[in-house]
């Protein structure tokens, strides 16, 4: 019988003080607060503190029932204690579960009865009984799911005791039973300063599509209406042309994120405010819950894939922003519905769809796979553009009913909402559609629209260049947390209180295999874009040519040398970072060769290529299938190569890998000889380069000169950081999900 009861709070200003003490070390707690206001009690911030962890006591994010949650995962019997004051006005939040785990499958039936009791015993030895519930998996299916429940701590306001959490079961054998405890808190309500954070991301909406920004059909009414209301950032820029690295880049505010980077959520889950995330894009739940440990450091207390339309997320962020309304929240969404293929509801189609229109752009028009721009006429397009107008409508309604909602319980005045888009979309400005193809403007021009706390600067146009980049950091400025040192970006507000100010450079990366590498560097008025694989460079005045039809790199020489080395400067990152390839040739003449790399299994692939050197003439070229490089020139002194990341891909193997090269110099093949390998330069064993340790180099190995012919040094800095891929994915749904987002090989 579960006796916990669900209280909903007064929201009555308190100010408390919340000590824990390690019960069983009498030491002074780790102080868990937040960064202004009253503190917060957080289980998973003083348990991930503990010195001392028993076996098989996990603090990390746990999938299951179709969430992954934060959590305090026990062996059955575990029980933990801390010491607390009440504060008033208080309830302790948490969720749980029972579990039972045979790696990777849910096993409910190899699960026992399990007891899971959450008590406090005050000064006088009384103990009051928090939660007391068995959960049987195996004999009731109704029991496979998360429970949440709130207490109301108000009759212990004041009182200092020890918190127990503990599981049990009666059986002599737990099997792979264990206990989740999901983000158990002692929370109070927020201080009228303590605002919440709501940040919205669409994915594939340009800015150009958005009546804020000019577009004259009536995609964007609330989005709009939040403009009217607040910050609109008229030259917003995302920083890659595809969901994953851009949504990455957004968390951490670096231009190359690696697994278990700090993100904003640090000090969300720093401060032990609630957050949630309900995502419709199995990439980002994929990144969000990567880490090499069991641990990702900055996760959400629950991160759902909603794979349904956007109604449905709406839905499960309005339940859980109802279970939260006295809480502090910080809340993310992502929206999916403007995505190829185009499917609008009826009511959204009908507003734009062109009723004369009677070409082959139909409902569940599939971008990705349309093939050149150049066979589809201007109705055509046209027509794939309504499709996703409608989209884009329809993710707009659903904004419009949570607006509703924060606004009926008094909410919207307290939250920081910022709502943005990943990417943008192409309908045949450069010859594609779809998205990822490029850095031009239809891509990386997306909407940034924030409105703050009592509508403060309501209808501000701030006209100065930001960057993705900056959100995170002005997240947490408006949101009054802390900094967190990790990301680069600068706040918006900066932008906001100082629009006069020189804005700063937008460098974007496309760095996914499936289209050639670029990066660019956009400074108004010019904007330069690299393309690595054959060197090219193009120049754009952003301000007479904003669609980006001139090149005109030619008239101006001296700007587009500037823009290169700055562009270069800004990815210098990556020459200390993961594989390097360098070539050598001899002083004595350039000598032509051909170095091919391919993977010999699909455990990863090779991106964020990047050329070594400034070889002009030589070509590099990545299949599209992110297995097999290419390096053709003609080899002098001067060192020149590429150098790349691996990550691991969510529909790889676990197959030891390695990679094949062929090497031909002159014209004639030539053997593993002239191939160093490492930091002791060994050479590989025939023609196989096992991607293992042995590759490693803490500094820049010797690669030199050969008397004659070429040779090839190839390493992989030990960096801490892991690009960022993707765990492998074993289920058949979720692989057949990401192979239709029109991403997975
Ligand atoms: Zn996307």
């Amino acid at each position: 019988m579960r006796r916990a009861t669900v209280v909903v709070l007064r929201a009555t200003l308190v100010v408390a003080v919340v000590l824990a003490v390690r019960h069983w070390t009498g030491a002074r707690p780790p102080r868990v607060g937040r960064a202004s206001g009253t503190p917060a009690w957080d289980l998973l911030t003083l348990a991930r503190a503990d010195p001392v962890r028993p076996a098989g006591r996990i603090i990390g994010a746990r999938q299951a029932y179709g969430e992954t949650r934060a959590v305090v995962a026990t062996p059955i019997p575990d029980s933990f204690t801390y010491v607390v004051t009440i504060p008033a006005g208080a309830a302790l939040d948490l969720g749980y579960a029972v579990q039972a785990l045979v790696f990777p499958a849910e096993a409910p039936d190899l699960a026992v009865p399990t007891r899971l009791q959450v008590e406090f015993v005050d000064a006088a030895e009384k103990a009051h009984s928090l939660l007391d519930r068995t959960v049987d998996i195996h004999r009731h299916p109704a029991d496979r799911r998360w429970f949440d429940v709130r207490v109301d701590l108000a009759p212990y306001a004041g009182a200092t005791g020890h918190l127990t959490f503990r599981a049990s079961t009666a059986e002599s054998n737990p099997g792979p039973t264990s206990a989740l405890f999901s983000a158990p808190r002692i929370l109070v309500p927020p201080a009228a300063d303590e605002p919440n954070l709501l940040l919205v991301t669409i994915d594939c909406l340009r800015a150009d599509h958005v009546g804020a920004y000019g577009y004259p059909r009536p995609t964007t009414p609330t989005i709009d209406a939040l403009s009217a209301e607040g910050v609109r950032f008229a030259h917003a820029y995302s920083t890659a042309p595809m969901t994953i690295p851009s949504v990455p880049q957004l968390f951490t505010s670096t231009l190359f994120p690696a697994e278990d980077q700090p993100t904003f959520l640090t000090a969300v889950n720093g401060a032990g405010i609630p957050s949630a995330a309900f995502v419709h894009n199995v990439w980002i739940i994929l990144w969000l819950t990567l880490g090499r440990g069991p641990a990702p450091p900055d996760g959400f207390d629950e991160l759902v894939s909603v794979d349904a339309r956007g109604n449905a997320i709406t839905d499960r962020a309005l339940e859980w922003l109802d279970r939260h309304r006295d809480d502090r929240f910080a809340l993310y969404l992502h929206y999916l519905d403007a995505h190829s293929p185009y499917r609008p509801r009826p009511r959204q189609a009908a507003l734009f769809r062109d009723p004369h229109y009677a070409g082959p752009v139909t409902e569940g028009f599939d971008a990705a796979a349309a093939g050149p721009a150049s066979s589809y006429t201007a109705a055509d397009r046209l027509a794939a553009a309504a499709l996703y107008d409608a989209g884009v409508r329809y993710v707009d309604d659903e904004l419009a009913r949570l607006v509703r909602a924060l606004r009926a319980d008094g909410r919207l005045d307290r939250t920081v909402i910022a709502v943005t888009a990943d990417h943008g979309e192409e309908f045949g400005e450069h010859g594609g559609f779809f998205h990822g193809r490029s850095l031009h403007e239809e891509l990386i021009h997306v909407p940034l629209v924030v409105r703050l706390p009592g509508a403060a600067h309501a209808g501000t146009v701030v006209e100065r260049q930001v960057r993705a980049l900056d959100v995170a950091p002005a997240l947490l400025d408006w949101g009054r947390l802390p900094a967190v040192p990790a990301l680069t970006g600068r706040s918006l507000a900066a932008a906001l209180a100082r629009p006069g100010d020189q804005a700063d450079d937008v460098v974007a990366t496309a760095t996914n295999p499936q289209f050639p590498t670029r990066y660019a560097l956009r400074r108004p008025p010019w904007k330069v874009i690299e393309e690595v694989g054959d060197g090219s460079v193009a120049l754009y005045a952003t301000d007479t040519d904003p669609a980006e039809l001139h090149d005109i790199h030619g008239q101006h020489d001296a700007e587009t040398t500037r823009l290169v080395g700055d562009l270069r400067a800004a990815r210098a990152v990556l020459a200390r970072r993961g594989y390097q390839v360098v070539v050598i040739g001899s002083p004595a003449r350039a000598v032509p060769y051909r170095l091919t790399l391919e993977e010999t299994a699909a455990t990863g692939s090779l991106a964020t290529m990047d050329r070594i050197g400034d070889p002009s003439g030589d070509r590099v070229t990545l299949t599209t299938d992110g297995r097999t490089l290419e390096l053709q020139g003609a080899a002098d002194a001067r060192p020149r190569g590429v150098r790349f990341d691996r990550p691991s891909s969510p529909l790889g193997g676990s197959a030891q890998d390695s990679l094949q090269f062929t090497l031909d110099v002159d014209g004639a093949p030539s053997d593993g000889t002239s191939v160093r390998l490492g930091s002791d330069g060994h050479a590989p064993s025939g023609d196989r380069i096992a991607l293992d340790a042995s590759l490693e180099s803490p500094a820049t190995p010797p690669c030199p000169t050969p008397d004659a012919g070429v040779r090839v040094c190839l390493w992989r800095y030990p960096t801490a950081l892991t690009p960022v891929g993707s765990p492998a994915v074993h289920d058949a749904a979720t692989r057949e999900r990401l192979r239709a987002l029109g991403y997975a090989q």
